[in-house]
């Protein structure tokens, strides 16, 4: 692995990961680049069946088109009563054009009528640091929580207004964005990624 120009790139178009990976990952000594700033557009189709796959999917494609060491983040959430779901379908769950707000409903709906003992969830990440020509390194993050039965809170992204964790008394969308990098599942993996690059670079 190495760094090229000193520059990260991060291998995501989703507004909610770049603003928390761009925090997570800002003293790192290195500049954190985005697609919009390098004048890339790509979509990468997420045909993975497990977070590893797609994510390492995402990082070879953004750092071939780049020329720069890519950092993806596939990710989602596991609700234990639904079997792992919505898992790699977390963004696609209630259809693709859904927002996240028919995403919520859609989770809320499957699981009333469960109770609270019954709704243990956690969200997970993956991480893939890729270097042209040099492969790739994986990095994963889980974070424990229960889902509520309604939403709360204005911060975050996704499925956080619904995804209580025990520890803080709060939904994930209550906390800021540096409690939430503190405890999230993209916080974890991101620690373990710059234990990595802090041993190479
Ligand atoms: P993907 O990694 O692009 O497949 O999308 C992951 C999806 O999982 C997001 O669109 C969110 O719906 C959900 N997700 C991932 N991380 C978080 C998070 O930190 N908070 C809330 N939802 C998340």
């Amino acid at each position: 692995m190495y760094i090229k120009q000193n520059k990260l790139l991060l291998a995501t178009n989703n507004s909610g990961k770049l603003r928390e990976m761009s925090v997570l990952l800002s003293d790192l000594g290195l500049e954190i680049t985005n697609p919009l700033a390098q004048g890339i557009h790509l979509e990468v189709e997420e045909s993975g069946q497990t977070f590893r796959e797609n994510a390492i999917l995402k990082a070879e494609a953004f750092s071939s088109l780049s020329g720069l060491t890519s950092l993806s983040d596939d990710s989602g959430l596991e609700v234990d009563v639904l079997d792992g779901e919505p898992g790699v379908m977390s963004a696609r769950y209630a259809g693709p054009n859904a927002s996240d707000q028919d995403k919520v409903d859609y989770l809320l709906d499957k699981l009333r009528g469960v109770p609270f003992d019954r709704r243990n969830a956690r969200f997970r990440c993956v991480m893939a640091l890729c270097s042209p020509g040099r492969g790739v390194v994986i990095f994963e993050g889980v974070c424990e929580g229960i889902i509520s039965e309604e939403p709360k809170g204005p911060g975050g992204f996704g499925y956080d207004p619904i995804f209580y964790i025990p520890a803080l008394g709060a939904n994930m969308a209550e906390l800021s964005i540096e409690s939430k990098n503190s405890i999230s599942h993209r916080g974890v993996a991101s620690m373990k990624v710059k234990e990595y690059l802090a041993s190479i670079v």
